[in-house]
């Protein structure tokens, strides 16, 4: 569509805004608006999130209101929920963004460990309420990432995923607003297509306004963080190969090359020196946790080491993700095996010798459950990796592009080891669909677009999936 006719769209639909406006019970707010610039603010501030304006629903009735709104109106229509996933700028523009941030509700249900969320909760809501029950969701590293857009995502945990699986595949239910304005209560039996293509597909097939799903009985694990000085790497690397090798489903371990500036914000431990974060998570003893790990802390003398038991409810503490919003661009790449080439290239391209601006780089081990069809399938997952390498650098656009550039470079180093996809909660801004699903995962994802969303009226601030089979747009 061209710039004019979409101007033209929008200029017919703000005429008829004050309707709108009457009709949901949440705030409807354009660009002059003063509650606008909050509506549209992302987790990562180089997120250029412009819609024509924000409908900041408050109850599933908003949600179906807007969606029929905007398709009448031949505007596209893309949801937001924290901003933690950054899109190029022209997938929002001109659309009607709907914003989740009020739906929070959380109900924990003990009899049949599960939990029922609104569209718009956070980790941090969801953890609290479960361990009170003796019971932890799949939650993700960072207690501040919606559940919605994570899980849909696939759902990567930390500490239980390679023991249970993605999150995605332990979804119960779906209520999901399509592009007809219908809310559908959905499941494996009710839509299983639906239910299959939404865990993976996200915003792509529908907005969701509650997600119910499976709760697991874990309410201690033996985990935290071992923070080396930066002449351990090397050996902190290559001890991490032999840890993993043999790890069992119940051990979760990762490595981080933290590289960050000297400002005040960042803590004193790791202020203005290149360290090596070691993040570990155990489900089982701890005589057994410190067998597993102790070549982790045979390298030398670490600067910290908070790893012990610990109440499931500190998980957070294990990655230690920053909390605040930020200027940050990232990469990443899913890898089969982590060989000898693969530590000497992260070394060359990003280690403390190597000058780089890089200002974190994650090693993710993946496998386990998380290679499984763990519970019921999805579009969603890396079934095909065992590891991830994840890069991002935080700060002024010179710094970010010359990060940037490093990123790129090491994950043309690592592309003999690339299983050729990404995975899709930590997708690049300029991803698109076919670089996160396989040729015959899209196709059918296309399919089902066809049978949901065939003007394509979900196309913002998402993978964008094409209703036709075809290449997806690039
Ligand atoms: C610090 C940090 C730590 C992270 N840790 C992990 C981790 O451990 N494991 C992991 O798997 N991922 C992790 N992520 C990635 C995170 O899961 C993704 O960025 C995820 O997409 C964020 O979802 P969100 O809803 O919070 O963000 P948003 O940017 O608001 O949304 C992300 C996507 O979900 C869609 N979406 C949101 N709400 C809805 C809805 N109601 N209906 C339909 N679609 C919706 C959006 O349209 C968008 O396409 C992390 C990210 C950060 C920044």
């Amino acid at each position: 569509m061209s710039q004019e006719s979409t101007h033209t769209l929008i200029q017919q639909a703000i005429e008829e805004l004050e309707q709108l406006k009457a009709d949901v019970s949440g705030r409807v707010c354009t660009p002059g608006d003063p509650h606008y610039a909050r509506e549209v603010s992302a987790f990562n501030l180089r997120s250029q999130i412009r819609p024509a304006f924000v409908v900041a629903a408050e109850t599933p009735e908003d949600v179906q209101i807007a969606v029929r709104f905007a398709a009448a109106h031949g505007l596209a229509v893309g949801v937001l929920s924290t901003g933690h996933h950054a899109f190029p700028p022209q997938t929002s523009h001109g659309a009607v963004l709907i914003t989740t941030r009020t739906m929070r509700t959380v109900r924990i249900d003990a009899a049949t460990a599960s939990a029922r969320v609104g569209a718009g909760a956070l980790w941090s809501d969801v953890v609290g309420p479960a361990q009170r029950y003796g019971l932890a969701p799949l939650n993700g590293s960072s207690a501040g990432v919606g559940v919605v857009g994570y899980t849909l995502g696939g759902g990567l945990s930390p500490v239980l995923g390679r023991a249970y699986g993605w999150a995605a595949d332990h979804v119960r239910a779906i209520d999901v607003v399509t592009a007809d304005g219908e809310l559908r209560h959905v499941t494996e039996q009710s839509d299983p297509a639906l239910f299959w293509g939404l865990r993976g597909g996200g915003s792509n097939l529908g907005i969701v306004t509650s997600l119910e799903f499976d709760l697991f009985p874990v309410t201690t694990f033996y985990g935290g963080g071992i923070f080396h000085p930066a002449e351990h790497a090397e050996a902190v690397l290559h001890a991490y190969r032999q840890v993993v090798e043999n790890a069992p489903d119940e051990l979760t371990v990762s490595v981080a090359l933290l590289n960050f500036p000297p400002i005040p914000e960042v803590p004193e431990l790791l202020r203005g020196r290149f360290t090596v974060h070691v993040r570990v998570a155990y489900l089982g003893s701890d005589t057994e946790a410190e067998a597993l790990i102790a070549p982790l802390r045979a390298v030398g003398a670490p600067l910290a080491d908070t790893v012990g038991r610990r109440g499931y409810d500190t998980f957070a503490e294990v990655h230690q993700d920053p909390t605040d919003p930020a200027p940050y661009e990232d990469r990443s790449v899913l890898l089969t095996e982590l060989t000898p080439e693969v530590v000497a290239a992260v070394l060359e391209r990003v280690g403390p010798a190597s000058g780089s601006v890089v200002t974190v780089l994650e090693i993710r081990q993946l496998a386990g459950a998380l290679s499984r069809e763990a519970g019921l399938p999805s579009a969603a997952g890396a079934r095909d990796a065992a590891f991830m390498v994840w890069g991002a650098t935080v700060g002024p656009p010179e710094v970010v592009d010359a990060g940037t550039e490093d990123m790129n470079t090491l994950l043309k180093d690592l592309t003999p080891w690339s299983t050729g996809r990404l995975y899709q909660n930590f997708t690049s801004r300029e991803a698109v669909a076919s670089d996160v699903f396989a040729p015959d995962v899209l196709a059918r994802l296309q399919r089902i677009k066809q049978q949901y969303d065939p003007r394509n009226v979900f196309r913002a601030h998402n993978h964008n999936i094409a209703p036709t089979p075809g290449p997806a747009a690039r």
